[in-house]
């Protein structure tokens, strides 16, 4: 699965700040004021990558005390992200050390601080990308915190907001997060398959709702990976009608399966040809290379190709591809946090989950290596009660 963007901390935060706190017990400015970060903190069982070539291993890491807008959530369900590769490998580069992966997190909340407001012991809630972000920017203010300008803080291989305690994810039993970062999991969904919306979910929603994807539209998903098989399913119960743009025929029965009217083999020129400026909005899933103009053509006038796969060369785009019918080629990157909890309730509503396989924790680095052939159907979810063994 390609990764959901280069969003990780790379040039947002990891070249400006520090590498480690000093450890006398840094202090985090919060909206509501600094609070001692590891004042009390509680020791998690994890597990890390500690530099970019060895396995995973089991490591321990301290979450800080609850806050009194925190929210400590004992980690059920984890899913595995094709960016947790590009980063446990430092493939983006500026990759911290050691590093807890896993921004698709659902678990049960143990504990709330005295202000919480928004979950109660003993509910499901997730976490998604985000832990914090600044709060004030425009983009926070209008709920894009994925877009904040002061960087967001990301769920891992980043910083809380004093730009000094790094942010753990996932691949641990536990986990302390402001309240405004948690989200509510309906218990209609099914928590270990719910667990990718969180990254897989929101990305491919985000533009599906920014494009205003209406019922009887036509949807392209270009790839039928952890990312498109998502796409396919919340297009499809927008009730758009999906066509699967793939490499070859081996997914057919899968993307009918998931939703989509028809698969097209990319490289088949008279399927292609006929299918020129049919379409409303085209998500591009894909992070190896590929030619961007095939796909452009399938676009209407005025429609977009949505890019969010990274993949890692430039690409080349004839202009004539797009101003004949002022088409656009945009990116975007998961989504806000009131829209991540808008996807869940969505996804609850219409019983869409992601197609999951589950792993123990000490399968992540077998994982990894299939997930770099694709051979995964659609997402790895780390049952994390392997952790507590
Ligand atoms: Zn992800
Ligand atoms: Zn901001």
């Amino acid at each position: 699965m390609p990764p959901p963007g280069a969003f990780a901390c790379r040039s947002a935060d990891g070249a400006s700040c520090p590498r480690d706190g000093d450890g006398s017990g840094p202090v985090f400015a919060s909206a509501w004021g600094p609070t001692r970060a590891t004042a009390l903190a509680v020791s998690t069982r994890a597990f890390a990558a500690f530099d970019p070539k060895s396995p995973l291993r089991a490591h321990t890491i301290e979450r800080r005390a609850v806050g009194p807008r925190d929210v400590a959530i004992e980690i059920l369900w984890s899913g595995v992200c094709h960016s947790d590769i590009h980063q446990a490998r430092d493939e983006w580069g500026g990759s911290k050390f050691p590093m807890v992966p896993g921004h698709e997190i659902i678990g049960r909340v143990t504990k709330v601080g005295a202000g919480v407001k928004k979950v109660k012991v003993g509910e499901l809630a997730g976490i998604g990308c985000m832990v914090d972000s600044c709060r004030v920017c425009p983009q926070c203010e209008r709920g894009t915190e994925q877009y904040c300008e002061d960087g967001a803080s990301w769920t891992y291989n980043s910083f809380e907001r004093d730009k000094t305690t790094p942010t753990y994810g996932g691949y641990s039993t536990d986990v302390v997060v402001d309240e405004a970062f948690a989200l509510r999991i309906d218990p209609r969904l099914d928590p270990a398959s719910a667990a990718p919306l969180l990254c897989a979910g929101v990305t491919m929603f985000s533009p599906l709702r920014h494009w205003d994807v209406k019922p009887g539209q036509r949807v392209g998903v270009i790839g039928l990976g952890g990312l498109g098989h998502m796409a396919v399913k919340l297009a499809r119960a927008m009730g758009a009608e999906v066509t699967v743009f793939s490499t070859s025929e081996k997914k057919r029965a899968d993307a009918i399966r998931l939703g989509a009217s028809e698969l097209v083999v990319s490289s088949h020129e008279p399927s292609m040809g006929k299918l020129a400026g049919a379409y409303d909005l085209v998500l591009d899933t894909v992070s190896a290379p590929h030619d961007l103009s095939t796909f452009t053509r399938l676009l209407k006038t005025d429609a977009t190709l949505v890019l969010l796969g990274i993949p890692d060369k430039p690409f080349e785009l004839p202009a004539g591809s797009l101003i004949g019918r002022r088409r656009s080629v945009a990116g975007s990157v998961i989504g806000g946090i009131a829209e991540t909890q808008e996807m869940l309730d969505f996804c609850a509503e219409h019983g869409v989950t992601a197609d999951v396989e589950i792993i123990p924790i000490e399968d992540i680095n077998l994982a990894y290596e299939r997930m770099l052939k694709s051979d995964v159907r659609y997402r790895f979810v780390i049952d994390v009660d392997s952790l507590r063994k």
